[in-house]
């Protein structure tokens, strides 16, 4: 079969099963099994495809009919620039959450601590890290399924860092309940990425999420602040002088969480839009 029919085949059969992003997803699926960019489709559709890459490509498709998430059927999410491994015990990084990251970078300066709380696939973590100088940090998260994510993607990313190498130092991950096993120290920056979707509307979320990701990253509880609070009362104990608190919010979380950062004891709390326009951040200092 040629490479341009089997894509029209897949493109076809995830828009029969209903699913959103059908062109995208067809397509990146057929790059993933045949090692393919964009430009095959372009340019080499005429190509043809063996009967293994062709059966491979029917089975994720398959999957992904079932609203099986893309990048639990590759593997892997890119975030930041970086790619990231994924499975379905880590949210998969979204770019909204690069709008963290960013702001994050614009405080980082080289050497500073950071603790990443309810880390995940450790993709906030691990980005500060990679794109600063001499920064460390701990990531802490619940699940130990998710550190064992983390901590690969950790390898992965520490093996780029060749100019500047980390050490066993650079990163650690942590088994922990919220603060429960974190070490007293000051950190320099928290930062934190909590399930923040109130529970009654989680069974408005897309089947991929609801049904694919884990819903401890996903449920905040009643009001969706439950980890807002939590993580808000006991910062100021990890955060070193001037240290700064960064969460990701949900788009209508942006008041109640500065207020409560305010109520606190932080200061200069402010509020940032991500790209749609939309309140995505909110941070404040520790004095
Ligand atoms: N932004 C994510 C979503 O809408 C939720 C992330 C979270 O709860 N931390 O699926």
């Amino acid at each position: 079969m040629k490479y341009k029919e089997l894509y029209l085949w897949g493109r076809e059969s995830l828009e029969k099963a209903g699913v959103g992003e059908y062109e995208l997803d067809a397509r990146l699926l057929l790059e993933y099994i045949c090692h393919t960019n964009r430009n095959t489709l372009l340019v080499h559709g005429d190509k043809e495809v063996t009967g293994e890459e062709e059966e491979k490509y029917r089975e994720a498709i398959a999957l992904r009919s079932n609203r099986i998430p893309l990048q639990h059927i590759t593997g892997v999410q890119e975030f930041m620039g970086l790619e990231f491994k994924v499975n379905k015990h880590v949210l998969c990084p979204r770019q909204d959450t690069e709008c963290l990251v960013e702001e994050v970078m614009r405080y980082l300066c080289d050497g500073h601590r950071i603790l990443d709380m309810c880390t995940g696939s450790g993709c906030i973590l691990l980005s500060l890290l990679h794109y600063s100088n001499h920064c460390s940090g701990i990531g802490a998260d619940i699940s130990e399924e998710a550190l064992k994510v983390a901590a690969e993607n950790g390898a992965n990313i520490a093996a780029m860092n060749r100019l500047n190498p980390w050490d066993e130092k650079t990163v650690k991950w942590i088994h922990s309940d919220l603060f429960s096993k974190v070490p007293e120290e000051k950190f320099d920056m928290i930062v934190s990425n909590p399930p923040y979707i109130a529970s009654s509307v989680i069974p408005t979320l897309m089947e991929e999420v609801r049904e694919h990701e884990p819903m401890s990253a996903l449920d905040g509880m009643e009001d969706g602040l439950f980890f807002y609070r939590k993580i808000v009362a006991e910062s100021g104990k990890y955060l070193a002088k001037e240290g700064m608190l960064f969460f990701e919010i949900g788009y209508d979380q942006g008041q109640a969480v500065s207020e409560m950062m305010k109520q606190a004891g932080f200061q200069e709390v402010s509020v940032v839009k991500d790209f749609a326009g939309l309140d995505r951040v909110v941070y404040g200092s520790y004095r």
